[in-house]
């Protein structure tokens, strides 16, 4: 198994990576996330669904430091992290890959993947490292192009290459196959599977529910900013509530 990737094993175990408990982020008089508890366990692969403007993305940023709750707190690995800054909470195994691209458009792809390593890698094992990083994405051939001559695809997966630049033991993936074709959503899912295989605990935001039908061990249902239903793929599906809000106009 490829080293540069992974701390831990393969395994869904019973110990909890992330604790949300009573998430809430206001903006003014709108309760974007309003009471959240959420519980991801350690090796496992979440996806958390609902309609747009439910919240999924800003509970994201309140994971990574990006935005302060309102109310509650986050845990990652037993510790209380609410108060950490961005860096602090990357420097401790958590990353993550935003919903609007944070590539360098005008850099090639090596300059884009030396800025995400530099920081976690010393510079005689960068190249290294680098490489790694891309053909595990399958865009090694693109290392000197400017990442502007990219298609749209092939961008998302450099960020997703620069996301585990710091060895992250929880991934989070904020509608990593958005505005992809079928072929490169195919891959992106298999991509995904392969990052848990090799030990990372991934929590991703999807609205493409074939995608989350081919990845997803557990889903979670947001709406209005709470958490409306919890369970496997199948249960999800079948709940008509869920249905109702979500799948039958999504
Ligand atoms: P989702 O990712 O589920 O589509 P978001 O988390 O992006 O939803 O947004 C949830 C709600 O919070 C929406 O009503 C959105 O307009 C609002 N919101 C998000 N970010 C801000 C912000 N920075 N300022 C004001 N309102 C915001
Ligand atoms: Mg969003």
């Amino acid at each position: 198994m490829d080293t540069v990737l992974t701390r831990s094993a393969n395994k869904v175990s019973v110990k909890s990576i992330l604790e949300l408990k009573n998430l809430g982020k206001y903006f003014g008089g709108i309760r974007a996330v309003d009471g959240v508890d959420l519980s991801i366990r350690e090796g496992e692969l979440h996806c958390l669904i609902g309609p747009n403007g439910a919240g999924k993305s800003t509970i994201f940023k309140m994971i990574m430091g990006v935005y302060e709750p309102s109310v509650g707190s986050v845990y990652f690995e037993g510790k209380d992290i609410t108060k950490k800054k961005n860096w602090e909470r990357a420097d401790m195994g958590l990353s993550i890959k935003m919903q609007i691209p944070g590539v360098f458009g005008e850099l090639s792809v090596y300059d884009n993947m030396r800025i995400a390593t530099q920081k976690h890698t010393k510079l005689a094992k960068m190249d290294e490292e680098i490489t790694k990083l891309l053909d595990l994405m399958d865009v090694r051939h693109l290392k000197n192009e400017i990442v502007n001559n990219l298609s749209h695809g092939q961008q998302q997966w450099l960020e997703i290459a620069m996301s585990l630049a710091c060895k992250p033991r929880l991934l989070l993936l904020d509608e990593p196959a958005a505005g992809m074709g079928p072929e490169e959503t195919e891959f992106t899912a298999q991509l995904v599977r392969k990052l848990n295989k090799e030990g990372i605990t991934i929590l991703f935001i999807d609205h493409d529910m074939d995608f989350v039908r081919q990845i997803a061990q557990k889903v979670t249902v947001l709406h209005f900013g709470q958490k409306f239903a919890e369970g496997t793929i199948s249960e999800i599906e079948s709940n008509e509530e869920v249905v109702q809000i979500y799948l039958g106009n999504g």
